[in-house]
């Protein structure tokens, strides 16, 4: 996307934006080949008060995503009358935080170590189990969230025998400074390995406001889109 689009898009309405985004996607999917192809966009809503969530809400947008619990469970707890709003949590999460995300989290998107892993798990007796996806770090630095490529299988097998929890499949945030088409075809790669493991985990989390064509030619089926839909995030501190 261009800037001068960009500059365009904030002179929108909120349902001017989301309907520019769909128009967007059901390009990408043409462009494809994968027309009619079940996509999930999630709206990212971090930093926007819970009053915006209720808009996508009335907009009709069903998923919307959070990346800090803090804000995710103050928010999921302020629209809890909205019953099949389903909150995606996509942000790095500490383990000690994992038994109040469940609480709230209709999916978690950032499942990177084999620590938070056994607390999710741990946290799920007697739940439904939580559907989830295997983080990826596609960069070459290993601070960055995500699980490095080499110690994807045991990881993905840790969550398959983890009983509550259900693996989706891989997530992963393109890096900056690559052309984000070949960090998703390596993505896509990953998510072979996984399928390989188990046929049902593909699905593929990825694509964000100004990559999310790219994601979609590379077999994204969950896209977290925020900004492109939300307008500039306020500041928060
Ligand atoms: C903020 C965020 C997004 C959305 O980013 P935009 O560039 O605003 O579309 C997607 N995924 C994750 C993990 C995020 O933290």
């Amino acid at each position: 996307m261009t800037s001068e689009n960009e500059q365009t898009l904030g002179q929108l309405s909120l349902a001017e934006r989301l309907a520019s985004v769909q128009s967007g996607i059901s390009d990408a999917l043409v462009k494809s080949g994968r027309t009619g192809a079940d996509i999930t966009t999630i709206v990212v809503t971090k930093f926007h008060p819970a009053a915006l969530v209720e808009e996508l809400y009335d907009l009709g947008v069903r998923d919307v995503g959070e990346n800090r619990h803090q804000e995710a469970s103050a928010k999921a707890a302020e629209l809890a009358r909205l019953t099949d709003l389903n909150w995606h949590f996509v942000g790095q999460l500490q383990s000690k935080k994992a038994r109040q995300v469940r609480q709230y989290a209709s999916v978690v998107h950032s499942v990177d170590r084999p620590a938070l892993v056994t607390a999710l798990d741990a946290a799920g007796e007697g739940v439904p189990p939580l559907p989830c996806f295997v983080q990826v770090n596609l960069t070459e630095d290993a601070a960055r969230g995500g699980v490095e490529p080499a110690a994807l299988e045991p990881l993905v097998e840790q969550v398959l025998e983890a009983r509550s929890l259900e693996l989706l499949g891989v997530m992963a945030v393109a890096p900056l400074g690559e052309d984000p088409r070949e960090a998703f075809a390596r993505l896509r790669s990953y998510s072979e390995r996984v399928v390989a493991l188990q046929p049902a985990a593909s699905r593929i989390s990825a694509g964000m406001s100004h990559d999310y064509r790219e994601a979609l030619l590379e077999g994204a089926t969950h896209l977290r889109i925020g900004t492109a839909i939300t307008g500039i995030r306020p500041t928060h501190g």
